[in-house]
Formats: structure tokens, sequence, C-alpha cells
């Protein structure tokens, strides 16, 4: 059989029909543990920190979305994140995008260091550094693109070319993008992260991780770290997230097409000083961005000459919330320096970019034209205070 539109494959898994009574949902399986027919014979099923029929539906839906063979679902990104790191031993290194989610970065030099394996930030567009940090002992390349919150890009083949020269595995944290817009498997990547918390649930109300890989001796090293660390998805949170992914194109495509539009009418205000956006031309990583990526998603950074200046934009602001998190319904802005990116010192934050005027916007549903005016007041607000608060 042809292989489905990606919109299609949302809406229709053979997980989701249930096999006994036809619901069109995948049954609520709370079952800590399952009933065995003999003292040698046993179902597919045992213990359900193993497996549980409605995690399996959610991990095989992930999957398929991301060309893999075998999915996991995890408590959270963090979760899904630290037991891929589960698949080091003391004594490897990792290199990693500068840029990282801040729990990342958080784990990897607070964490990860209690068990030496060491790690190298680097600036990973730039795929000759990448090539020149590789280090004997380097074992993983971790990729986020585009990167938080200055949405960087990086090459996913390039560096899954470099990875694969020097006999390490490529894992990419494809929260930004999502499997609609980017496949990372497809272009080398040996393994896909996901804070499946943002678009994929996408209605802020799950914390969750999953990830994917095709290769086998990495899905059952993966398998066996899941088991034994034990950080699993509940049951009742795989449900709303295989709820929340069957409308994943549509929330993410009618994102994508307001966030355009904001960048567009930022990127042309005099107060802002600097948008980032990939879905700008003129965007340092746009070409190849163009080229492993269907669209720009749906979050852009914007820089303020201050602080003072994004806290009055941030007063004025009515709609969006103001929170951490992304990729969900209701749009969503956040101030990084004291947000996401709170567990990196301040000198880290500066050489990343992340200064004291830099807001991150996840767009939602709401009116374009309703969220546009209200940027236009609250940047009309920022004007008015922004010669006294700045010098
Ligand atoms: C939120 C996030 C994470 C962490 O996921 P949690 O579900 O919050 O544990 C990891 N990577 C990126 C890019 C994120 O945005």
């Amino acid at each position: 059989m042809t292989k489905h539109h990606f919109d299609t494959r949302l809406l229709h898994q053979e997980d989701f029909r249930d096999k006994q009574t036809g619901a069109v949902n995948v049954p609520l399986h709370y079952s800590s543990t399952f009933h065995q027919e003999s003292i040698d014979e046993f179902g597919p099923y045992d213990y359900s920190r193993s497996g549980n029929p409605t995690r399996h539906a959610l991990e095989n839906t992930i999957a398929e979305l991301e060309n893999g063979e075998q999915g996991f679902a995890f408590a959270s990104g963090m979760a899904a994140i630290s037991s891929a790191f589960m698949l080091l031993s003391a004594g490897d290194h990792v290199l990693v995008s500068k840029d990282v989610y801040g729990g990342t970065f958080r784990v990897i030099t607070e964490v990860l260091t209690q068990f030496d394996i060491e790690h190298t930030f680097i600036d990973m567009t730039d795929l000759d550094e990448t090539a020149r940090s590789v280090k004997p002992n380097t074992k993983v390349i971790y990729v986020e693109t585009p990167s938080n919150p200055c949405l960087n890009i990086t090459d996913i083949e390039g560096v899954a070319k470099v990875a694969k020269a020097n006999g390490c595995l490529t894992f990419v944290d494809n929260t930004f993008m999502t499997p609609l817009l980017q496949k990372p498997l497809d272009l080398g990547a040996d393994l896909v992260l996901h804070s499946a918390t943002k678009f994929l649930s996408g209605h802020s109300d799950v914390v969750a991780g999953l990830a994917v890989t095709k290769n086998k001796e990495i899905g059952k090293r993966l398998k066996f770290v899941q088991n034994s660390f034990g950080s699993i998805l509940g049951v009742q949170d795989c449900w709303l997230l295989l709820r929340g992914m069957k409308t994943l194109s549509v929330r993410l495509n009618q994102s994508s097409q307001t966030a355009r539009d904001i960048a567009q009418y930022l990127h042309h205000h005099p107060i802002i000083e600097e948008v980032y956006y990939p879905g700008f031309s003129f965007h340092a990583g746009y070409p190849i961005h163009q080229r492993q990526s269907a669209g720009a998603g749906a979050v852009l950074s914007f820089r303020l000459p201050s602080k003072d200046c994004a806290r009055v934009f941030v007063d004025q602001l009515k709609i969006p919330v103001f929170a951490v998190s992304l990729g969900a319904v209701e749009s969503i802005l956040s101030y990084p320096a004291t947000m996401s990116h709170s567990a990196m010192p301040p000198a880290e934050r500066a050489k990343r970019g992340i200064t004291d005027g830099l807001l991150r916007l996840s767009v939602g549903l709401e009116n374009a034209d309703d969220l546009l005016e209200d940027i236009k007041q609250a940047l009309a607000a920022v004007e008015q205070h922004a010669p006294a608060a700045q010098v």
C-alpha cells in the first residue's frame, strides 16, 4: 500500500482502532500488571514499566511519523534526552551545539560530568568546526535545529556524515519542527528526541518526551534503558498526547503562517534590533533549512534594546501567555534569560546571544490580526518608555 500523506497518517494509524470493540480511540489501559496463561506461557505484556498497550500505540505512532522503526515514550522531554545519554559510558565524549535547550545544557554539564562523560560545546552551524572538534572518545554528536532561542540552523545531513565518518551517533532534538516539518532519520540521524510537551501535544496540558530510531541495536539498548531507568510516560498522558497529535498539521501550519506575518512586522519595526526567524531568506541558515525542512515553524525570537524595554513589552502585551514552554494553541511569550535559559550562567548566555532584551514568541492559533494589533500597541508603549528607560 502506498503511504498516505502525513496529515492523513496523523489520523489513521493501525493502533487507533481497537481490535476488540471497534472504538476509534486507543483505550486507556490502566493496568500495572497483566495476567499470564501459565508458568511458561506469557502474553505480549507483563508489567507496565516494560510495556503498556496505550503507551505502545503512542510509541508506534511517533515511530511511524518519524519514518523510524521503534518509538519510546518518556515522562518528559528531559527524561527522553537523559535516557538517550545513558547509552554512553564513563570516558565517552559528546559534541553539543552551543545553544542547546537550557535543561539539556544542565544535564550535560552537571549530571553527565558526575559519570565522567565529557562534552564540548561548539558552533555546529560550522561543519568544519564540528569535524575538527571530534575526539577519539567522541560517541555522540548532539544537534538541536533550529536552536533555542536564537533559531540557528545546523545541517543535519552534514553532521550525520561527520558522525558516521568518525564512528559516532547523531542525536537530533526535533522539538521545534516535529516530523511534520523535519525528519532527521531520513537525513542520516540515528536518534530523534522530542519534548512532546510542545507542538506534538500542543495544548499545554501534558509533559512528555519521545524518542525514535530505525537502528535495531540502538532500539534494543534504549528499550533496555527505558525499562531499567523507568522514566516512562503514564497512560493518561499517552492518551492525551495521542489526541493532541491528531491535529498537529492544522495547528502547526496555521501557527507557522501567523508567525511569518509577525516576523515580517517585527523586522520592519524601528525599535526591534533583531528578529531571529529561519523563514527569512536573509537568515544565515536559510538555504540549509529550506533543504532539510518543510517550513520555518511557529517560534521566533526578537531583541529589544534593553531589559527595561523587554519589561514594558511584557507588561503591555495582552494576548499571549507569559510563560516558559512553547508549541501550544495559545501564543506563549517567554524571556529566555530568566526562564528557559536560567540554568545557564550569565557569561554562557552572553556567548549565545541570549541578551537581556531578548524575547521568544511561540505563536498559537489566535486570530493573526488580533496578535499583530496587540504587538503593535505593546511596542508603541515601549517606544514611549524607551528613551527614559534605556539611558
Ligand atoms: C522543552 C524542551 C525540552 C525539554 O522537554 P521537557 O518536556 O520540558 O522535559 C528539550 N528540548 C527542547 C528544544 C525543548 O523546547
